[in-house]
């Protein structure tokens, strides 16, 4: 089907971006147009204009910037996979960038347009709570910074005000005796993820001292393994330690989502197998 008609800018400046999306009322950011262009041929979304940000300079690309990892929100999955300072200092998030979709989507697809998007079944999402990232966003009222966990509030919506655009993504590095796996289950057709987990692990001594433990795919947005924090912090992460903290991510959604491939319980299913596996990756890393 034809998209609605739509008006087209291609700003030059954020500034300029954030101007038009206030003066164009049902104006939409266009970043790869892979989630937005297939929504609005369905007429699922019928924006009146598109604001093209593929043109403003200074948005894309990745830098180390202290003990910081700067990704520009125009930064396509396929440059975040390669890039050495991500693979380097964030491995993890490189990994989780090459197992989003197939090539078309890797190239033209954007870290800003992904995390705006907040499908369910994404991956960053899972990945950047995790990891403890934090969202950059510049709106009529200035920039906002705003940590990923607070970033993702329900089913494909976000803490995003009116007129505010992603600028980037700021990643923490991995320091050292610490350790990251990121592990899905994909879809057999799209490959986005009916199951999801990410694990961020610190080793002490031999004994894990800090756990970030979030599973996605399974309800409207990324949710925290909190008791995983008792099961594994102050111990040896042996495998029935992981086992027993992988075992909590059952008890943790009592409604997850279900469609025609999975159903809720599958998928919590799922998300407790690759929670297991994540931690147990996260923690050899860790060992280094
Ligand atoms: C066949 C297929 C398979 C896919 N498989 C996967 C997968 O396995 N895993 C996965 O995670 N994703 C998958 N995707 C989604 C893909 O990663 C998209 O690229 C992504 O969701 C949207 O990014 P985009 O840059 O294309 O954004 P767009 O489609 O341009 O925009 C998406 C939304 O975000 C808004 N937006 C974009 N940029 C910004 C910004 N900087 N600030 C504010 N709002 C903004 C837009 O207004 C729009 O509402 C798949 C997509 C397709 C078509």
């Amino acid at each position: 089907m034809y998209p609605e008609n739509f008006a087209y800018f291609r700003p030059k400046t954020i500034a300029e971006a954030s101007a038009l999306l206030r003066k164009n009322k049902g104006a939409r950011v266009l970043a790869g147009g892979h989630s937005l262009l297939p929504a609005m041929k369905f007429r699922l979304a019928t924006p009146k204009a598109l604001i093209d940000i593929g043109g403003i300079k200074g948005l894309c690309g990745v830098q180390m910037r202290g003990k910081t990892i700067w990704i520009g929100a125009t930064t396509t999955h396929a440059e975040v996979a390669a890039s050495p300072v991500v693979r380097k200092s964030c491995p993890m998030l490189g990994e989780t960038a090459a197992q989003i979709g197939d090539l078309q989507v890797r190239n033209r697809g954007t870290i800003g347009g992904s995390i705006a998007h907040a499908d369910p079944a994404a991956d960053y999402p899972t990945a950047l709570v995790a990891l403890g990232a934090t969202v950059v966003a510049r709106g009529p009222k200035g920039e906002r910074k705003i940590p990923a966990e607070e970033f993702f509030v329900d089913l494909f919506t976000t803490a995003l005000k009116a007129g505010e655009i992603i600028t980037s993504v700021l990643v923490p590095t991995m320091a050292k005796g610490s350790g990251a796996s990121y592990m899905k289950h994909p879809h057999p057709a799209s490959r986005y993820a009916v199951a999801a987990a990410a694990a961020v692990v610190g080793i002490t001594n031999g004994v894990c001292s800090r756990v970030s433990l979030v599973i996605g795919g399974v309800s409207a947005m990324p949710v925290r393994v909190l008791r995983a924090q008792s099961a594994l912090v102050g111990k040896k992460p042996d495998a029935a330690v992981i086992d027993s903290a992988a075992a909590q991510v059952a008890a943790l959604v009592p409604d997850p989502m279900a469609d025609t491939y999975a159903s809720g319980e599958f998928r919590i299913h799922l998300a407790s197998v690759l929670a297991k596996r994540a931690l147990a990756a996260a923690f050899e890393r860790a060992k280094g």
